[in-house]
């Protein structure tokens, strides 16, 4: 166990996910059994917070038309009248809406792969009996209780009523300061887990549109991995595999659901 002041030098990397799953880990057993250190992460979460729900500004009609077209590379000359001395000013204000734009990309790109680091870390971890975190268990019933006595919202019953999948466990993790539920399957000696989070985020941009008997999807790959998402009213659903796309989709719509769970 690493003591305090090796740990507080990595907290910063830690809330953002931009360690190694290996050295996460490691930080947050630390953590788990640590209330100053944990506190440490709760006030920069609240920081993060804080900083992500400032207000951006918006550009607006024509002038985002043209940033739009700069960012695709299309280099059109900003329709503007004036010349001279204005024509400076418009051209610094267009400059100046660029840079904020594209900042405001990279922000959600960047929370974007906030996300997918940390699914799939938590994918690669297994449910440990050991951490306060995580309930091994395959009894779905009970599984589904403690995530619910655990997070802020009702985790779909339908998530824990795949029958062709043997349940490992769950898992209770914060991402973005957020608590999110997780679900670990196998099948076909592949893990697969599933998360729930209360999120209105758009779709990651980088993830594409599907369906899959009528049920609406995004699909994506992070690392290696296979990720499907989806919405169920106010929850973004989301699953981790290294199974292939079409495999984990017809586990997850075709597949036969156990019995109603007790709530
Ligand atoms: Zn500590």
């Amino acid at each position: 166990m690493k003591e305090c002041s090796d740990i507080r030098g990595l907290l910063d990397a830690f809330v953002d996910n931009e360690m190694s799953s290996t050295e996460a880990a490691a930080v947050q057993r630390h953590v788990e059994s640590c209330s100053s250190c944990s506190a440490h992460v709760e006030s920069l979460l609240r920081l993060k917070a804080t900083l992500s729900e400032l207000p951006r500004p918006k550009a607006s009609g024509r002038l985002r038309e043209h940033l739009v077209q700069r960012l695709r590379g299309e280099k059109r000359p900003l329709p503007v009248a004036l010349g001279g001395r204005w024509g400076l000013v418009v051209a610094g204000v267009a400059a100046a809406m660029l840079v904020v734009a594209v900042s405001w990309w990279a922000g959600s790109y960047r929370a974007d792969q906030r996300m997918y680091a940390s699914m799939v870390a938590n994918h690669q971890r297994p449910i440990s009996p050991d951490a306060a975190t995580d309930m091994m268990t395959s009894d779905r019933q009970s599984l589904w209780r403690w995530l619910n006595q655990r997070t802020s919202f009702i985790v779909p019953s339908s998530l824990l009523a795949r029958s062709e999948m043997a349940l490992a466990g769950g898992r209770v993790l914060s991402m973005d300061g957020e608590k999110v539920a997780s679900i670990q399957y196998r099948m076909d000696e592949k893990r697969v887990s599933l998360f729930a989070m209360e999120s209105h985020a758009p779709m990651p941009a980088s993830a594409r549109k599907s369906t899959f008997k009528g049920q609406p999807l995004f699909i994506d790959t992070y690392q290696g991995y296979n990720v499907l998402m989806w919405r169920e009213g106010d929850l973004l659903i989301c699953a981790v595999s290294a199974l292939a796309h079409s495999g984990l989709m017809k586990m997850l719509f075709e597949g036969q659901p156990e019995g109603p769970l007790k709530v």
